[in-house]
C-alpha cells in the first residue's frame, strides 16, 4: 500500500469518527466497505477546494460520496469562475 493510500485511509476514519459515515454534500449513509457502484464509495472532499486555496489539513476535509464529490467540484468551479468574471 502506498503512503498517500495509507494516509487516505487514515483520514477516511478520523472522519468518519467525528461525523460518521455520512455525505456531507447530500447527507445520505456512506457504506465504508462499498466498492461500486463507484459514485456512491466514500471520498475525501477539500471544503475548500485546493484550487481555491484550501489547504490539505482535517479541518478543511469533510466525508461526502465520490459521485456527490466530482458534482460540487464542478459547480464550485462555475461559481469561481462566473466571480471572477464579475469581478475582472
Ligand atoms: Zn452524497
Amino acid at each position: 500500500m502506498t503512503f498517500e493510500r495509507r494516509m487516505h485511509l487514515v483520514v477516511l476514519e478520523y472522519l468518519s469518527r467525528v461525523a460518521g459515515w455520512v455525505c456531507s454534500q447530500c447527507g445520505g449513509p456512506i457504506d465504508p466497505a462499498l466498492k461500486h457502484p463507484r459514485n456512491k464509495r466514500a471520498s475525501v472532499d477539500h471544503v475548500v477546494p485546493v484550487s481555491r486555496g484550501g489547504m490539505n489539513v482535517l479541518e478543511n476535509l469533510a466525508l461526502t460520496h465520490l459521485g456527490c464529490n466530482s458534482q460540487k467540484g464542478n459547480e464550485d468551479r462555475g461559481r469561481h469562475w462566473s466571480r471572477w468574471v464579475r469581478e475582472n
